[in-house]
């Protein structure tokens, strides 16, 4: 029984018999047991605050009852069929779901994850176009299968070994540590003290981006491209935000060279931004394919495409078969989901409280040496830690490493990303409050006092 397993005995097994690959996150890892809304418990009965949701996957609370009953339900009912039989579980929920995408993306695929979910958008964005080539920017996480590590470009997380091919990384357009600043044009509540020469609503970073990005289009083959994939706020890559303006001039020379464009909104989506359900419609831009995931499903196993009617011809001609991508268990779920998210008003909630804790994130960053940068929009949050504000240069990992254990010990837990693992990443359950911001601050302000003594001494 696993309950009963010591903690030693499960440290032993994770060690021998568990992929090596699968690292455990904390120096003194923890042993969890339970899930309630934004808590998590250990086998000691310990309470952590979680602000990063399964790697922001927990979108409405960790065993949300709604959700948990709509789950056991159709399991006692129909557990699977495949999606070569009806059911009404998969047409119930392409309803609900197509209903809140905006223009004509309203044809659903279903997917078991963010991987397969990407896999599938530009296999269909190659198969529509008939063009072959993909682009992405640097920083972007979009899975690990052969074709989407190509297009992802997080190094950690790249297998040495020849992965998909006719795939770009372009340079991306962060504005706190890239080669160009920008101090207003970011869609945040929070901007950038980097000094730069831009005023308000006007971005010469965002030019300057765009021309790279030009510059890598007339790189590919033919000077055709097939798709351009990219997160509206960068997960993985330590919630990078680009410059406003900037994903809607990518989109027109795209279009321009013959291909499509992918939001990837598997960390974005499902009102996480707060003022929009999506991602892709806080930067004012309709994409022809989203991918979605992780929050999709509270922590249940799903992914989803959805495309316009147009594009998912160039599937017509063949079988495209998924065994467990759509089952009826997948489909009562995300319905589920759809329906918290509304009736607890987890949107707004997202809005006000991501706010709250960005602007207190933003007063330790002044007060700080090591606080480079916060910076995000809703409950998709990134505090980027360095050695200095002067020269930007990533915090190194022991100390992000000790500050992180720190907060741990002290019941909060943090996600950690970025291209040198130099941010934490704050995205927790959508129902957070605004005493756990309190918690937060407080819980991580004491960690940074604690890295300064250290420092001195
Ligand atoms: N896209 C993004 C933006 C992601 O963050 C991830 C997972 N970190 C994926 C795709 C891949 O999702 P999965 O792990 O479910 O395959």
């Amino acid at each position: 029984n696993y309950e009963s397993l010591p903690f030693e005995r499960i440290l032993e097994i994770r060690k021998e018999k568990i992929s090596p690959s699968l690292y455990t996150i904390y120096n003194k890892p923890i042993l969890l047991h339970q899930g309630f809304k934004q808590w998590l418990f250990d086998y000691e009965g310990r309470r952590y605050l979680d602000l990063f949701a399964g790697i922001v996957t927990v979108s409405v609370g960790h065993c949300h009852p709604k959700v948990t009953e709509a789950a056991c339900k159709q399991f006692g009912r129909l557990c699977h069929t495949s999606n070569i039989f009806l059911n009404p579980t998969i047409h119930q929920y392409a309803e609900k779901l197509t209903n809140l995408m905006p223009g004509n993306l309203k044809v659903i695929y279903l997917t078991n994850s963010g991987t397969e979910a990407n896999d599938l958008a530009i296999q269909m964005a190659r198969l529509h176009t008939g063009n072959c080539d993909i682009i992405s920017l640097r920083g972007g996480y979009h899975g690990n299968s052969p074709t989407t590590s190509a297009v992802t470009s997080v190094g950690y997380y790249k297998p040495g070994v020849a992965t998909g091919f006719n795939t770009y990384n372009t340079m991306c357009p962060d504005v706190f540590r890239g080669i160009w600043g920008g101090s207003h044009c970011r869609d945040s509540p929070v901007q950038t003290t980097r000094k730069c020469s831009c005023s308000p609503g006007c971005c010469e970073a965002k030019g300057k981006y765009i021309d790279q990005l030009k510059e890598t289009l007339s790189t590919c083959a033919g000077r055709k491209v097939a798709a351009f994939i990219a997160e509206p706020v960068q997960g993985v890559g330590g919630a990078v935000q680009y410059p406003k303006g900037f994903l809607k001039e990518a989109y027109e020379l795209v279009r321009e060279k013959g291909g499509v464009c992918i939001a990837d909104e598997v960390q974005t989506g499902f009102g996480r931004m707060g003022s929009h359900f999506w991602g892709f419609q806080t930067h004012d831009v309709m994409p022809d394919i989203v991918t979605m995931a992780k929050g999709i499903g509270n922590g249940f196993p799903m992914g989803a495409v959805v495309t316009t009617p147009e594009i998912s011809k160039a599937f017509a001609n063949f079988v495209h078969f998924n065994t467990f991508g759509g089952n009826p268990i997948a489909c009562a779920v995300g319905s589920a989901v759809l329906d918290v998210i509304e009736e607890d008003g987890l949107q707004k909630n997202s809005e006000v409280i991501g706010t709250q804790m960005l602007l207190e994130f933003a007063k330790l960053r002044d007060a700080f040496e090591i606080v480079g940068d916060v910076r995000g929009k809703g409950l998709m949050i990134g505090v980027e830690m360095v050695k200095d504000k002067e020269t930007r240069q990533p915090l190194p990992a022991n100390e992000m490493n000790l500050i992180w254990e720190d907060c741990k010990d002290m019941g909060v837990l943090f996600g950690k990303g970025g291209l040198y693992n130099q941010t934490f990443r704050i995205k927790p359950p959508m129902c957070i409050t605004k005493d756990d911001v309190t918690f937060a601050v407080e819980v991580f302000k004491r960690a940074l006092i604690r890295h300064m003594e250290r420092s001195a001494r």
